[in-house]
């Protein structure tokens, strides 16, 4: 596990090109330049660490591209200790992402290898979510709701309402809805039964899976 001084020149372009990409979040960018990605990736992935692109992880899963992980929590708007509910942990890098914004952390992983592996690497780098779960993401969770902010990084066909349930009034969800492609959604809870709804750009996400392996 070796982060040198040539990854960190790259973290830092990596973030120069996000912040060209449109990404203005300041701590966002700072948090780019921080999480060692290159060790979130099989090492055959090294040198293309700090490229902005998606990369296979175990379990036929993806580490998401830098410039969605940005963008997801640049329209979360993260405040420190906000209680913050991750759907789709995958390799962990955003879950870095959030924790470098001093967030509280809940994320749910429905694949089990990838969720043990993720569970034990995460904490060598010296980050602790509150809580790493197996489990499955349509339903959120429960007891520790409700959240100021839930964060899906699959691609859902439909958005949970369970998830909507969860959320605070005043709290936020952003959500990647769509089959093939999708668009992201943003959900503000303004009252008990009132949702504001916002639709922004198309994405391409791993498809949100109904059954757990
Ligand atoms: N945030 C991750 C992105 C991983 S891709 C990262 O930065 O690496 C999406 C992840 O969502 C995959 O790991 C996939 O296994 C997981 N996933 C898919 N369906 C899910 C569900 N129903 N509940 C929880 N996680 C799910």
């Amino acid at each position: 596990m070796k982060d040198t001084f040539k990854h960190q020149g790259l973290r830092n372009q990596l973030a120069t090109l996000l912040s060209e990409k449109g990404i203005t979040n300041k701590v966002v960018l700072t948090a780019i330049a921080k999480i060692p990605r290159h060790l979130f990736l099989d090492s055959s992935f090294e040198d293309f660490a700090y490229k902005d692109q998606a990369f296979p992880i175990v379990a036929e899963q993806t580490i998401s591209q830098p410039y969605t992980v940005a963008f997801q929590t640049e329209l979360l708007d993260i405040q420190p200790n906000e209680k913050v509910l991750e759907i789709g942990t995958g390799s962990g890098y955003q879950t870095a992402m959030l924790l470098e914004l001093r967030a509280e952390v809940y994320t749910i992983e429905r694949q089990n290898e990838l969720f043990k592996k993720t569970k034990l690497f995460l904490p060598k780098l010296g980050y602790r979510p509150k809580l790493m779960l197996f489990g499955d993401g349509y339903k959120g969770l429960k007891e520790h709701a409700p959240y100021d902010k839930i964060l899906v990084t699959a691609g859902a066909p439909f958005v949970p309402k369970a998830l909507l349930g969860q959320l605070k009034i005043g709290g936020k969800l952003v959500i990647p809805v769509g089959e093939e492609t999708q668009f992201m959604h943003v959900y503000i809870r303004t009252d008990v039964k009132k949702f504001q709804k916002q639709e922004l750009g198309e994405c391409k996400f791993v498809p949100m899976l109904k059954k757990k392996n």
